[in-house]
C-alpha cells in the first residue's frame, strides 16, 4: 500500500482521505487550520458511522479506517509520501506555493497530484523542478460515493505517473477517466455552461429554479437539476471556475450569467452559506 498525504482537510479533502484509507492506505490529512482539520476528521467518522448503521462496512472497518487517518497542521507530515494529493482552495498563487514546497520536502520518485477544478495542470507543474511526477486526480463531491476520478495529464505528466494514478484509482474502487489539461478538463467544460444557462433562465424569468430543474431531471434523466447542483457545488465555486474558463478559453461563451455574480456578492454560496436557489436553513 501506497504512504498517501492529503493536503486540505475541507469537502473534497476529507473525503478524498476518507477513500485512501478505506482502500487500506495510510494517510496523512494535512490542512493550515487546526479547526478546519477537527471538522475534516469529525466528517469523515460521521460518514463512516453513517456505513456502519446502513450496514455497508463493519464496526472494525470503520476503526481500521478512521485509525489510518492522521491529522496534522504541519506540512512536514508529508514527507515521505509516496503520493500527495492536494485540496486546498482554488487560489492559483497559493497552489503554485505549496507545490514548490511539496517539491522540495517530498522524494524525487513522490507523485504530487491535484483535486483542482479549474486550474491548468501543466501551470502547476510548471512551479516545480519534477514536472513529470505532477497530474490531476479530479474526484468528484461527496468523494467517497461518486465513481469518477478525471485523471489530467499535464503536457509534461511522464505516462509512468499517469498509468500509476490509474492503477491506484481503480484500487479505490473509483473509474479513472483519462482527459488532457485544457481549462474546465472535460466534467467543467461540459457541465458548467449548463449550469450558467439553467441561471440565465432564472434571471430572465423563463421558469421558477424548481420547473428548470424538474425539467432537467425527468425530461433528461440527470440525478440532480443543474440548479441544486450549483447549491452544492457552491456558487462561488461555479463562479470561479466559469471566470477561469472565459479568459483562459478566450471565449464570452463561457462568461458568468449576472445573477450568478449577484448572488455570490451577496454571500448566497448554496449549501455552504444556508442559501442559493433553494433554502437549506
Ligand atoms: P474547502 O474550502 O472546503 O477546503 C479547503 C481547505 O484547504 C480548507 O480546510 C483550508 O483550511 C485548507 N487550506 C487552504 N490553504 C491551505 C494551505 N496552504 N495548506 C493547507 N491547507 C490549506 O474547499 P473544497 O471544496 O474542498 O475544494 C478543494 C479543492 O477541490 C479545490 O481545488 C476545488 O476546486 C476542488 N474541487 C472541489 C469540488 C467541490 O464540489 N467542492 C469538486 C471537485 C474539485
Amino acid at each position: 500500500m501506497e504512504k498517501v498525504a492529503v493536503i486540505g482537510a475541507g469537502t473534497m479533502g476529507n473525503g478524498i482521505a476518507h477513500v485512501f484509507a478505506a482502500g487500506g492506505h495510510q494517510v496523512s490529512l494535512i490542512d493550515a487550520s487546526a479547526d478546519f482539520l477537527e471538522k475534516g476528521i469529525a466528517t469523515v467518522t460521521k460518514n463512516l458511522d453513517r456505513q456502519v448503521a446502513k450496514e455497508k462496512i463493519t464496526q472494525a472497518d470503520r476503526d481500521e479506517t478512521i485509525g489510518r487517518i492522521e491529522g496534522s497542521t504541519n506540512l512536514q507530515a508529508a514527507n515521505g509520501a509516496d503520493v500527495i494529493v492536494e485540496a486546498i482552495t482554488e487560489n492559483p498563487d497559493v497552489k503554485f506555493q505549496l507545490f514548490r514546497d511539496l517539491a522540495e520536502l517530498s522524494s524525487p520518485e513522490t507523485i504530487l497530484a491535484s483535486n483542482t477544478s479549474s486550474i491548468s495542470i501543466t501551470e502547476i507543474a510548471g512551479c516545480v523542478t519534477r514536472p513529470e511526477n505532477v497530474i490531476g486526480m479530479h474526484f468528484m463531491n461527496p468523494v467517497p460515493v461518486m465513481k469518477l476520478v478525471e485523471v489530467v495529464r499535464g503536457l509534461e505528466t511522464s505516462d509512468g505517473t499517469t498509468e500509476k494514478v490509474l492503477t491506484l484509482s481503480k484500487a479505490l474502487g473509483k473509474t479513472p477517466v483519462e482527459v488532457n489539461d485544457f481549462p474546465g478538463f472535460v466534467s467543467n467544460r461540459v457541465l458548467m455552461p449548463m449550469i450558467n444557462e439553467a441561471i440565465f433562465c432564472v434571471m430572465e424569468g423563463v421558469a421558477e429554479p424548481e420547473a428548470i430543474d424538474t425539467v432537467m431531471k425527468l425530461g433528461m434523466a440527470h440525478p440532480m437539476g443543474p440548479l441544486a447542483l450549483a447549491d452544492l457545488i457552491g456558487l462561488d465555486v461555479c463562479l470561479f471556475i466559469l471566470n477561469v474558463m472565459q479568459n483562459d478559453l478566450g471565449d464570452d461563451k463561457y462568461r458568468p450569467c449576472p445573477l450568478l455574480k449577484k448572488m455570490v456578492a451577496a454571500g448566497r454560496l448554496g449549501r455552504k452559506s444556508g442559501k442559493g436557489f433553494y433554502d437549506y436553513a
